[in-house]
């Protein structure tokens, strides 16, 4: 979160382009935590894109990420149709007054110098991987479920887990 914020200079307030919330469950003497982070899944089918009035999210054709455009953006005041129908809360707002939409870009310009997401790169425990989704198969299978995740196969959103058992043991 906090690499994202600083590379994509994301000021301090309610936007958040990459999230990180916990995921509790269980009951003592079987915990279980998760964490889930998420950002914008560059559906196949994005219902924001849909939603959008004035055509400022378009999806790229070459690799399907999904971009808005801001200038087009009509602004929260006027218009939240894309955070409405997006399941995943994925377009975020700022604190400003009438702010546009904005939302993970899949670090296009990272892409461009053939690095990974920032978000890919910061994150310490090599717990996250971007790239063609038929790679990301390829590396780590096609589970689409995790607990605090709901697939929908109307939007099919492009991710994937290497989801935490329940059953996990605790570390000791
Ligand atoms: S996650 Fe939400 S904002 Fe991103 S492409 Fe899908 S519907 Fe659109
Ligand atoms: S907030 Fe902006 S990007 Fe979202 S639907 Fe409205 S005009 Fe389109």
């Amino acid at each position: 979160m906090v690499a994202c914020k600083d590379w994509h200079d994301v000021p301090a307030g309610p936007a958040s382009w990459m999230r990180v919330t916990a995921i509790e469950r269980g009951q003592y003497p079987h915990p279980f935590v998760a964490f889930m982070a998420g950002a914008c899944y560059h559906c196949a089918q994005p219902v924001c894109l849909k939603a959008c009035p004035v055509q400022a999210i378009s999806k790229r054709e070459e690799d399907g990420i999904v971009l808005v455009d801001r200038g087009l953006c009509l602004g929260r005041d006027q218009c939240d149709k894309c955070l409405k129908a997006c399941p995943y809360k994925a377009p975020q707002f700022g604190a400003e007054k009438n702010p546009r939409m904005q939302k993970c870009d899949f670090c296009l310009d990272r892409w461009a110098e053939e690095k990974l997401p920032i978000c890919v790169a910061g994150c310490p425990m090599r717990a996250l991987d971007a790239g063609p989704l038929e790679e990301m198969e390829a590396k780590h299978g096609k589970t689409r479920h995790a607990v605090g995740f709901k697939y929908h196969e109307r939007i099919a959103p492009a991710v994937l887990f290497k989801p935490k058992p329940e059953n996990m043991p605790l570390p000791i």
